[in-house]
């Protein structure tokens, strides 16, 4: 027997030799202690020993496992205390390392004008309506005096979907939803993503506009004027002056391009203003007749005006970006530039 004892004392030595985690540990502590363990299958045996030889085997067997039990409490020790160590040096934090850098975002151009231009007009009363981009051919052209055999559609490259349906080549559809809808004072700016199959260095397949729409009693050109005034001087600094030129189009009646005066020269002349010392802003105009008559409102009683902005083209402006393509990439090098 004492033979025996002897073997498995020198079995769990060696068993818990080379153990280096808590897990190995509790594994071959199972198997010599555990249930059905080797140490507690020795104690089952009691049985078959004479009953006069059972006390004195019994303390024998107790004190190898009370032996057993020490051992791999102080090796239980020890595994602990390395593993905590291991963890420390994992969590160590070198304070004296540069930190790292979380790369902050930006606003793109485009958001930081059109959210100017809103607070701009707000600061006057406008709100904001958002019309749909998919919009029918009714919205986009017919309501807007321009029915399918007119010339003016050919001035924009139209992205058809269906006969009926198309990306909406203006922000003007929305003019024709509000306007239907609700009856006058009217006073909104819609700006929002427009379509037209257009590719080179100053215009992009999709960009975005900012339409306004004014419809009162008695609203004239002078309104229009003023206001554009105010919005030139506010966008684009104290002194700029805007000049209006005659132009065309279906939805307005008179119709004008708004030209502001150039900010970089002064009118002077420059490569900016490419020695006019006039820069093209905006088209604009009274709301045509027919427009208003279309959407239920007297246009004896009642006129109003429209505009119509590249959000694009007032940044490319202001921030004196040369190609529209920089707009669109997404280089963060170049967006970076610009903190809102
Ligand atoms: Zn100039």
């Amino acid at each position: 027997m004492q033979e025996k004892i002897n073997e498995l004392k020198k079995k769990i030595a060696e068993a818990i030799k080379d153990v280096k985690s808590s897990d190995s540990l509790f594994q071959i502590k199972m198997k010599f202690l555990g249930k059905s363990g080797e140490v507690s299958e020795l104690m089952k045996g009691m049985r078959d020993v004479p009953k006069e030889k059972r006390p004195e085997m019994g303390m024998i067997i107790n004190a190898l496992k009370a032996w057993a039990e020490e051992q791999f409490g102080n090796l239980e020790k020890t595994v602990k205390e390395m593993e905590r160590k291991i963890q420390y040096a994992a969590e160590t934090i070198d304070v004296t390392l540069p930190g790292n850098t979380v790369k902050k975002g930006a606003y793109h151009p485009n958001t930081l004008v059109k959210r100017e231009l809103i607070s701009i007009f707000a600061g006057m009363g406008f709100t904001v309506f958002e019309g749909p981009e998919i919009e029918t051919d009714y919205y986009n052209f017919t309501a807007l005096n321009t029915p399918a055999d007119h010339p003016a559609r050919d001035m924009q490259d139209t992205f058809y979907i269906t006969e009926e349906m198309l990306l909406r080549t203006q922000t003007s559809a929305g003019q024709i939803r509000v306007m239907e809808k609700q009856k006058p004072p009217i006073k909104i700016l819609s700006p929002g993503k427009v379509y037209r199959s257009d590719d080179d260095a100053t215009h992009s397949p999709m960009f975005s506009q900012m339409e306004g729409l004014v419809v009162d009693k008695g609203i004239t050109l002078c309104d229009l004027k003023g206001m554009l005034d105010e919005f030139a001087r506010k966008i684009f600094g104290d002194g700029v002056k805007t000049r209006l030129r005659p132009s065309y189009f279906p939805f307005t009646e008179p119709s004008v391009e708004v030209d502001v005066s150039c900010f970089e020269c002064g009118g002077k002349g420059c490569r900016l203003c490419k020695g006019t010392g006039w820069i093209e802003v905006l088209g604009a105009g009274m709301v045509n007749r027919h427009v208003l008559e279309g959407c239920g409102i007297d246009p004896d009683e009642y006129s109003g005006f429209a505009f119509g902005m590249g959000i694009e083209r007032i940044a490319m402006l202001k921030y004196g970006i040369n190609n529209m393509k920089l707009l669109f990439e997404g280089d963060t090098r170049f967006l970076r530039q610009f903190k809102g």
